[in-house]
């Protein structure tokens, strides 16, 4: 600092020395001057002039320089010796004198200078203070009313004495409008200005919240503080208030108050709505821990919500269940996916029923999740029915397998077929194959293929039922006999499935024929009793014509014998002895033709001729017992059938209307065999005796083995049935009405409409 300070020091001293000796020139001037003019000795008093002048401009140190100067020039110049600085004895006093006085004078100045320096400056450093005050009034007053927030500062009164823009700007007032009328922008109910009146009071500072007055009259909240500023003495002199607008922050608080209350109302609801759906609901937490369960599930299991909540809730679920079920949630809970699982419930009454559990994550809004929600629905009623379908499929599957009976849906639109383990069975293909219609026609016989074609073609026509039989190829070559019943099942949709069984007859059918080949023999042997029966009969019939011939061939030979023999008696002999032959040759006939075991075979014929044939054969029995025969041939329709069994069938109804009428003696014996046509266009056959009679109930008559006679196999009417069914006709007994004895008819599809339905 010094060595700075130095250079202007130095050139301070050199500006005051030559500043000094200026003014001393001017002074030295002026006594030469006073000298001239006036004639006057100059003074030391006119240098003191000079000092007094320089210690006035430029301090005390230049006016010590300018009183050595004035000392050295006064003495130079106007003190003798002249010219010289020599300096007489008597001179030093008033020298020294001077000097003293011009120091002294020079002193007062300097002082004098510098109080009025120091004025000055002190002067300019008020101004300046004034303005820097004035300045920071004037920023002070910008930052104070550009703060966003209301200021006021009031007196210890309460009367504001200062409002910041801000606060003017909101309430529309100015200062003087606030000292007069602050309070009343106040809603008169706000608790705010009790609050206010109790911190003037009590002079603590104080916080609150209240609605404020706005300049367009509406109010907004304000969050208020106000606190006082204190003297040292602790009296108040202000208080100091700051608002703040806290519309938006109450709006934003209603609002969530609002959403809060709207959610506990939505919550509650919510509540409502779970407990009273008829399913048992619940929720967990995130971690899978039941927190609420719904008035319905405690009711159902007996627990309380405390029990049942974090994991309580297994202990209604069946031990066997437990595990599997734990397992499954766990899986659940780590893939955050939906899923559902199958277990037993506890009911209160300690019955288990079967449950779906179903669970559903619950996300929040940035899809993570913050719970689960579940339902269990009661599925035991569809657990039972499907353990009963299982059982049933299994009976089925059992049925089918010892029925021979496989089933089958056939959708012929997709062309989808879908078999029971039988079908695959009975056709010996690998069960899953999937079955197309190529396949399936494959594996049909190929004399059969056709048929199966045309049967499958029936679909397309609309058809409604199949009941066909089919030959199906086994791999082996060997073909098996399959009866295939099925009708069209319609669910709504137009085409409808096919649904059916195959049932593999090849060995009813094989039994069939054994049964068939007993039953012709049985048949046969029927008849040769029958005939055996009425042998006698038969040896007459043939026994007539036979004496007859003999009679006759005598008679010839008589003729022959005369002399002149009569040509024409013998021609009608021998036409006597052919015509009778020929009759015994026709019973004859008409006897093997019954004893033959002909092959069955239906053709066109006439029940009128059958019924004539057999009654030209038993007549002679019939007269032989005295009984009565009425034919009675009505307009019966062609029928196709086998000749001989029909007449078999005939036969044995005439022997058994004989027999039946063996015992009566008190009555005409009467037998009425009549041929007519019924109201459906069917043949009839009827045999009517006066025998007997039949039971009430003549049904049993027609089981094999049942016979009231002494010798009876008790077989006949039971082939004859099943003579009269394989034609697709009916046999029946009746006791007639209002006169003895029975009356067994049977019927016969006409020809025409055995055609008409084979079409
Ligand atoms: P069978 O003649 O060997 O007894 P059938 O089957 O022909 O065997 O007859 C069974 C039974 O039906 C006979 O025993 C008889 O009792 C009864 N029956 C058959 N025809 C007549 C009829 N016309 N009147 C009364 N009973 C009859």
């Amino acid at each position: 600092m010094p060595s700075r300070l130095q250079p202007r020091a130095l050139a301070k001293v050199g500006l005051d020395c030559v500043f000094a000796g200026a003014v001393v020139a001017i002074t030295v001037a002026g006594g030469f001057g006073l000298q001239a003019l006036l004639a006057v000795a100059p003074s030391a008093s006119l240098f003191s002039c000079g000092v007094m002048y320089v210690a006035w401009r430029r301090g005390i140190a230049a006016a010590v320089a300018a009183i050595v100067m004035a000392i050295l020039a006064f003495d130079y110049f106007f003190l003798p010796p002249l010219h010289s600085f020599a300096i007489r004895a008597h001179d030093v006093p008033q020298l020294v004198f001077f000097a003293a006085a011009a120091l002294f004078v020079a002193y007062l100045c300097d002082s004098n200078r510098r109080i009025n320096h120091a004025r000055r400056r002190l002067e300019l450093e008020l101004r300046a203070s004034h303005r820097r005050v004035a300045e920071a009034q004037r920023e002070l007053q910008q930052t104070v009313d550009s703060i966003p927030a209301m200021l006021s500062v009031y007196r210890p009164d309460g009367i504001h004495s200062l409002v910041n823009r801000t606060w003017m700007d909101y309430t529309g007032l100015s200062l003087e409008e606030a000292a007069r009328k602050g309070g009343t922008l106040f809603h008169p109910d706000d608790p705010e200005r009790e609050t206010w009146r109790q911190a003037l009071a009590s002079g603590r500072p104080m916080a609150a919240e209240a609605p404020i007055r706005g300049a367009d009259g509406t109010f907004q909240w304000f969050s208020i503080r106000r606190a006082p500023l204190r003297d040292a003495g602790g009296r108040i002199q202000k208080w100091f208030s700051i608002g703040f607008n806290i519309e938006d922050r109450k709006i934003a608080e209603d609002a969530l108050r609002d959403r809060e209350a709207r959610l506990a109302a939505t919550e509650r609801e919510l509540r409502l709505t779970l407990d009273l759906i008829p399913t048992l609901a619940w929720r967990t937490a995130a971690d899978g821990l039941a927190e609420y369960l719904n008035q319905r599930w405690l009711d159902y299991t007996g627990l309380s919500l405390e029990a049942a909540r974090g994991w309580g809730w297994i202990s209604v679920v069946h031990p066997d269940d437990r595990a599997q079920l734990h397992d499954r949630w766990q899986e659940m809970l780590a893939s955050h996916k939906p899923g559902e699982i199958e277990a037993r419930m506890r009911r209160l009454d300690g019955n288990y029923r079967w449950f779906l559990f179903r669970a559903e994550p619950h996300r929040g809004n940035g899809g993570e999740i913050v719970g689960w929600y579940g339902t269990n629905t009661d599925i035991e009623d569809r657990k039972r029915a499907e353990f009963e379908l299982q059982r049933s499929r299994l009976y089925l599957a059992e049925a089918q397998k010892l029925s021979k009976t496989g089933s089958f849906a056939w959708d012929a639109a997709a062309d989808r077929h879908q078999w029971s383990d039988e079908t695959y069975q009975i056709a010996a293909i690998e069960p899953a194959t999937v079955v197309t219609t190529d396949l399936l026609l494959q594996r049909i016989h190929p004399d059969d293929r056709l048929k199966m074609i045309n049967e499958l073609g029936r679909a397309k026509d609309g058809a409604e039922a199949w009941d066909y039989e089919i030959r199906m190829l086994m791999p082996d070559q060997s073909s098996k006999q399959l009866r295939v019943v099925a009708h069209r099942l319609h669910r709504g949709d137009e085409a409808g499935e096919i649904v059916g069984a195959l049932m593999d007859i090849t060995e009813t059918r094989r039994a069939q024929e054994a049964l068939n080949a007993a039953r012709n023999a049985l048949a046969h042997a029927g008849r040769i009793a029958t005939l055996g029966e009425i042998s006698a009969t038969i040896a007459h019939e043939v026994n007539q014509p036979l004496a007859a011939i003999v009679a006759n061939g005598q008679a010839c030979l008589r003729f022959l014998d005369r002399p002149a023999p009569n040509l024409d008696d013998v021609r009608g002999a021998v036409e006597w002895i052919v015509k009778d032959g020929n009759r015994a040759a026709e019973v004859i006939r008409r006897v093997r033709g019954l004893m033959t075991k002909a092959e069955f075979e239906r053709r066109q014929l006439g029940l009128e001729s059958v019924v004539a044939e057999v009654v030209a054969l038993i007549q002679n029995e019939i007269h032989s017992q005295g009984i009565v025969l009425r034919c009675d041939f009505g307009a019966a329709p062609p029928v196709m059938a086998d000749h001989v069994q029909l007449q078999q069938v005939v036969l044995n109804l005439i022997v058994n209307a004989i027999e039946a009428m063996h015992q009566v003696v008190d009555r005409p014996r009467m037998l009425t065999i009549s041929t007519s046509c019924d109201t459906a266009g069917r043949a009839i056959v009827a045999v009517e005796d006066s025998g007997i009679g039949v039971p009430d109930d003549p049904q049993a008559l027609f089981d094999p083995f049942v016979s009231t006679k002494p010798n009876g196999l008790g077989m006949g009417l039971s082939i004859c049935r099943s003579i009269i069914e394989e034609h697709g006709g009916r046999l029946w007994a009746t006791a007639n009405a209002g006169h003895p004895g029975a009356t067994f008819r049977f019927t016969l599809a006409s020809a025409t409409e055995l055609a008409r339905a084979a079409e």
